[in-house]
């Protein structure tokens, strides 16, 4: 079984170093020993209430956040190692889509110039090549070509996330960290990018670690669940048997209190 993501004992602590005049006594353990896998071709969902970790997890995956411990293998690489490749070593292997579309989107780059860094950073194409890349990349999230010289503001909150979508699949990375990638749009909106992503997953053979708080959105995209709390992940299993069988106390209260869910 080859992974594209294997975390071991993942730890990350803020706050609480010594600082010149004082030792700060606030030191907060956003995750204290996650252990997790992600199997290639597949869509990990993690939940968990607010504050519970799962975005520093996400940007220590993504390279954004140094863990304090633990290890972690991206695409199989060893995250240190990546690290010490350069800036630009995390991006090739795994790339990210955050929540607020507009605010992830540089407000003074056209479509063209967002699309441009990892076409030409990343892959190394030449202009022309780009072209055709980002004419590929637009039919792909399903955007109009003139979106190309248009601005962030410009366009809706659904449309931004499919710019932001497009410039994760730029990279050509085999893996997409999508950190509430839907909570910020209208529920129809929702339905329409979480088919996009099913459909771009299957196409272009990716693998997820998808974020979220709603049961119903990790219901309709996962292949299994990992129930995070205070840092540590909880339980594992599929998402039927999940809210079928809730295991944990706080997994039973989430379950209970998800409006939306099929609980069969
Ligand atoms: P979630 O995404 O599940 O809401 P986060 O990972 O954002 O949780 O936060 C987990 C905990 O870590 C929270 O208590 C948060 O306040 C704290 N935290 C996150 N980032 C930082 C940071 N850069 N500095 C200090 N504390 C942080
Ligand atoms: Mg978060």
């Amino acid at each position: 079984m080859t992974y594209a993501i294997q975390v071991r004992d993942l730890a990350k602590t803020f706050g609480g170093g010594v600082s010149l005049f004082s030792r700060s006594h606030h030191e907060v353990k956003a995750v204290k020993s996650v252990s997790l896998e992600v199997a290639r071709g597949e869509t990990l969902a993690i939940v968990g209430e607010s504050g519970s970790g799962k975005s520093t997890l996400a940007r220590m995956l993504v390279g954004l956040e140094t863990p304090t411990s633990g290890s972690m293998l991206i695409a199989g690489k060893d995250a240190r190692v990546l690290r010490q490749e350069g800036p630009r070593a995390f991006g090739k292997v795994i790339q990210y889509v955050f929540q607020d579309p507009i605010a992830s989107l540089n407000p003074r780059k056209s479509t063209r110039d967002i699309l441009e860094v990892p076409l030409k950073l990343l892959c190394g194409y030449e202009p022309s090549r780009r072209r055709e890349r980002m004419k590929e990349l637009l039919d792909a999230v399903q955007l109009p070509k003139d979106a190309l010289s248009r601005f962030p503001h410009e366009f809706s909150g659904g449309q931004a996330q499919r710019i932001a979508i497009a410039r994760a699949l730029a990279a050509e990375a085999e893996i997409i960290v999508l950190d509430e990638p839907v909570s910020a749009l209208d529920v129809s909106v929702q339905a329409q990018v979480l088919l996009l992503l099913r459909d771009l997953k299957t196409r272009f053979r990716l693998s997820y670690l998808f974020i979220s708080h709603d049961l119903a959105v990790v219901e309709a995209i996962s292949d299994r669940v990992a129930v995070m709390h205070f840092g540590e992940v909880v339980e594992t299993a599929p998402p039927t048997r999940l809210f079928a069988e809730p295991g944990h106390a706080y997994t039973q209260r989430l379950v209970a209190s998800a409006p939306r869910i099929r609980r069969k």
